[in-house]
């Protein structure tokens, strides 16, 4: 296999571009060699400027769940770019996307649609300050929220690959009103409410998907929901990850917990730069023009992302795919295992729904400290040999693998192969 036109690609790229990319995941820092170029990709599949083809497990981070180009999108948009672009007014199909996602999310009744997954997350910040009249939030180690200042802290695969704390830039007076907590642990949760009693609410990815996949222990959201009940603070469920990706209605639908406010992002745009933040009617009251909490945005509610977001959740609706990937994880997770096993690697694999994580490390991974002991030249050794082998990986032991509705048991088979393969090239480290 040959990465010849994507290195030259890469070394144009450094002249004019950070790094060659625009972030800071897509570079390979910690897998080593250079970041791959992409020319296009179709359904299952991705294939690289050198023409190198592999089954895509990236999948855009988790955006394309249906696969690439799907036919009802493709057509949604090109019906949708000829009528115009943007028109900094509102359209029918800002209305029509809406109502697919207040209908899917129990606790909604009213969304705004902002144009990315950190925008989401920091308007629900703000909304819920403007709702309690409080300022601290409490975040948990190794979830990612964003790239806006007051939860650049403790924040997962993106700054863990890099072996950053937290950024550079962040002013001490944006994150003083920022609490850390430990995921799956109610009691460091508590810890902060009894010293603090300005909390506005708890952040949370339900699935944690930015430290690798980690669970919930059982009961854990719904005794965090009820502790924050009783303190008259708002519960924040950030499924920009697992929103439409866990179930339809999330990880919140799955686990049968409702947050107060929801953030979304990734699938809801189908590919196009789409994120929303959505609450009870109660507290989207706040937001301007009703309220007095200002948030704005000039592509906002862009007509070819609403397009693209109608058209993929529509199919993702009819499709409802997500007993079959249950069932792929599954078999991936064994796959994994059984690998494992004959090559004497030590891992751990944890996956929910269409997301999976293989851990190079004997013991289980419950929170953002156990994620940590994972042996990441591991795991740079056999994501290479799974590029080798033609399957694509995202570059960090941190980050989910994601599954599309595109899958085929052929794809399965190849990943098979390549999992063998990339085991053994691990056991002769
Ligand atoms: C990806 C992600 C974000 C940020 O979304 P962007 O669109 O990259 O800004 C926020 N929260 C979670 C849980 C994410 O996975």
């Amino acid at each position: 296999m040959k990465f010849r036109n994507s290195e030259k690609l890469y070394k144009k790229g450094l002249k004019h571009l950070v790094g060659a990319v625009n972030s800071p995941v897509r570079a390979f820092t910690s897998v080593g060699g250079n970041p791959l170029f992409i020319k296009k990709a179709k359904g299952s599949k991705i294939t690289d400027v050198d023409g190198n083809t592999y089954v895509d497990f990236v999948l855009s981070y988790g955006p394309m769940i249906l696969g690439h180009r799907h036919k009802k999108v493709q057509k949604a948009i090109k019906k949708a770019l000829k009528k115009g672009y943007t028109f900094g007014a509102s359209t029918k199909n800002e209305i029509k996307l809406a109502k697919i996602v207040c209908d899917a999310f129990p606790g909604m009744d009213k969304v705004r649609f902002v144009s990315s997954g950190t925008e989401a997350v920091l308007s629900a910040i703000r909304l819920a300050r403007a709702f309690t009249g409080k300022d601290k939030i409490v975040k948990f180690s190794g979830c990612y929220h964003g790239h806006s200042d007051a939860l650049l802290v403790a924040a997962g695969s993106g700054l863990a690959t890099l072996s950053l704390p937290g950024s550079k830039g962040v002013p001490e007076g944006a994150v003083k009103n920022t609490l850390i907590a430990n995921y799956n642990d109610l009691e460091s949760v508590k810890a902060h409410f009894e010293k603090h009693d300005d909390i506005a609410g708890v952040i949370i990815e339900p699935i944690a998907g930015n430290m690798g996949v980690v669970l919930p222990h059982d009961n854990f959201l719904k005794e965090l929901k009820e502790y924050l009940v009783s303190k008259g603070a708002l519960l924040i469920a950030d499924e920009v990850m697992t929103g439409f990706r866990s179930k339809f209605g999330g990880a919140q639908e799955l686990l049968d917990i409702e947050a107060d406010i929801t953030c979304l992002g990734k699938v809801i745009g189908g590919g196009f730069p789409v994120g929303a933040y959505g609450a009870r009617n109660e507290i989207m009251e706040m937001v301007s023009p009703l309220g007095g909490m200002y948030q704005a945005g000039t592509l906002s509610g862009n007509p070819i992302a609403m397009a693209s977001g109608i058209a993929t959740l529509t199919e993702l609706r009819k499709q409802n795919p997500y007993e079959q990937f249950n069932e792929t994880a599954s078999i991936l997770e064994v796959l994994l295992l059984e690998a494992a096993k004959k090559h004497n690697v030590d891992l751990v694999v944890n996956r929910f729904g269409s997301m999976i994580n293989p851990f190079f490390t004997d013991s289980e991974v419950t929170n953002f400290e156990e994620a940590q002991k994972s042996d990441t030249k591991k795991f740079a050794v056999f994501f290479w040999e799974m590029i080798r082998n033609g399957i694509f990986l995202p570059p960090s032991q941190f980050e989910a693998w994601f599954l599309s509705s595109a899958l085929s048991e052929k794809d399965i088979a190849k990943t098979a192969n390549a999992i063998d393969k990339a085991m053994e090239a691990v056991s002769k480290m």
